[in-house]
């Protein structure tokens, strides 16, 4: 899975950046302002009850029934380009990654709208009279961040953004790896060959890794402000 090369962006803060409340629960988003407190923007914010409900639930069964199913799906061929589904892009509503703090990519808003909510939940459903997909929607109201059961098995939380979401939140695939697989312990006396090395990341790829170890580092020594190092750094994915 993708990690983002800055821990800093993913601490979460004790005080609210924008409201200044004590953030008691140590949730993502402020209790009091529902801002998501990891945007250095400060203007992307928790997605309401409301908006989950008919969003996430009625709006999209809706769209599947209006659409014979198959439209939803051509539909969301386009949408899922930005983690979305049809439902989702029209109430302005992002699935985000807790372990990289940006938006989910395509394969993973496949994986969490058709194959967790519509086969897996579905099939439980179909099991349980409907009582498994009353317990993953009912799970959000108790919820510090306020997940639903699919968003806690998939590490996502929904965020709201009525203007699109900023740069720093964009989907992005870190590579090289930052560690090597360590190679497989022999069993049983077998003297199987270990795995071969991963290949080497491309020259550019390289560059740019160490551009941005560099750009870290600049930034930890307090040398470069933060809206400087945003920049440089979106400038730098561009290249990978
Ligand atoms: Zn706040």
């Amino acid at each position: 899975m993708a990690i983002a090369p800055s821990t800093t962006a993913l601490a979460i803060p004790a005080v609210c950046p924008r409201c200044q409340n004590p953030n008691h629960k140590g949730s993502v988003f402020c209790d009091y302002c529902r801002v998501y407190m990891r945007d250095e923007t400060l203007t992307v914010e928790r997605a309401t009850y409301t908006r989950r409900f008919f969003g996430d639930w009625v709006l999209e069964g809706l769209l599947i029934i209006v659409t014979l199913v198959i439209g939803w799906f051509i539909w969301m061929i386009f949408t899922s380009k930005t983690g979305q589904s049809p439902a989702k892009r029209l109430v302005n509503t992002y699935p985000i990654n807790l372990e990289t703090g940006r938006r989910i990519g395509q394969g993973d808003s496949w994986l969490r709208e058709v194959v967790v909510k519509m086969l897996v939940i579905g099939a439980l459903n179909s099991f349980t009279s409907g009582l498994a997909g009353l317990i993953d929607a009912v799970w959000l109201f108790f919820d510090k961040d306020r997940q639903a059961l699919h968003d806690k098995v998939l590490k996502q939380v929904v965020v709201y953004a009525p203007h699109g979401l900023p740069a720093g939140m964009d989907y992005m695939e870190f590579a090289p790896p930052r560690y090597t697989v360590p190679p497989a312990f022999p069993i049983g006396g077998t003297t199987a060959a270990p795995p071969a090395p991963p290949p080497p990341p491309a020259p550019g790829v390289q560059d740019v890794a160490a551009e941005l170890r560099e750009l870290n580092q600049l930034k930890t020594d307090g040398l470069i402000t933060e809206e400087e190092y945003e920049r440089k750094r979106a400038h730098l994915a561009e290249k990978l």
